[in-house]
């Protein structure tokens, strides 16, 4: 059986950086769900479906195919052959991601992949439902979270290291807004699994969140 580390949490919690220092220092695959909702939105857009059309996202989420594969240490997604890792960290792609996986046709697909991967490998994977859909037998459970203007000072922050104008109230409108749609969601919604270890990295260092979570793992 696989060694399963789940983290789940709201937009800009850092789960991702968290994740792929754990999976580095375990030797685990970094399975990052959020990508994979991404690559679906990403071909919503190219299709010009509207966010709210659900009946519309549910028929054509059926023409995307996703997969992924594990290059240079780090997880690439492809969209109907196509490697699209540098498209999908956009806001625009992130606001149709939280819209389109209200929808179950669109979970129901992404999950199965999930759960494929899950079983053949050790991982840390991270989402919004790992802990509590996804996997719920995983072996850690932790609940990432931190106040909402931290974590827009930090998406902030990698937006203009990537030189991309932004505005921080906006940044941290748009995080309270997506999270609202995630915990409000009738599938799946993100919330704490009942044995999730809640850890609120307001005022951590990354380091310091890593450790907390690899010091689960040894208990
Ligand atoms: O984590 P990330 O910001 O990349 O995720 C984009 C969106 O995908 C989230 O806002 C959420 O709506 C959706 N998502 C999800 N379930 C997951 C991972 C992501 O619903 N396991």
């Amino acid at each position: 059986m696989s060694y399963r580390i789940a983290i789940d949490g709201p937009a800009g919690a850092g789960k991702s950086t968290i994740a792929k220092k754990i999976a580095k220092e375990k030797g685990f695959i970094y399975v990052d769900t959020g990508a994979m909702y991404r690559a679906m939105a990403l071909y919503l857009l190219r299709s010009g479906v509207e966010p709210a059309d659900g009946d519309e996202i549910a028929e054509k989420c059926k023409e995307a195919d996703i997969t992924i594969r594990y290059e240079k240490g780090g997880q690439v997604v492809f969209l109907n052959g196509e490697d699209v890792n540098g498209l999908i960290r956009t806001e625009e792609v992130g606001n149709m991601a939280s819209a389109s996986s209200a929808i179950p046709q669109v979970r129901q697909k992404l999950v199965e992949l999930q759960q494929r991967l899950a079983n053949s490998t050790d991982v840390v994977m991270d989402g919004r439902d790992i802990g509590t859909c996804v996997l719920p037998d995983a072996d850690v459970k932790v609940y990432l979270t931190a106040d909402s203007r931290v974590r827009a000072k930090r998406r902030y922050e990698e937006l203009v290291a990537r030189g991309e104008s932004c505005n921080l109230d906006r940044i941290e409108q748009d995080i309270i807004e997506r999270d609202k749609r995630d915990m409000t969601r009738e599938i799946s919604p993100l919330r704490q699994a009942a044995d999730a270890v809640l850890i609120d990295s307001s005022h951590m260092d990354i380091d310091e969140v890593v450790q907390a979570v690899i010091a689960l793992t040894e208990q």
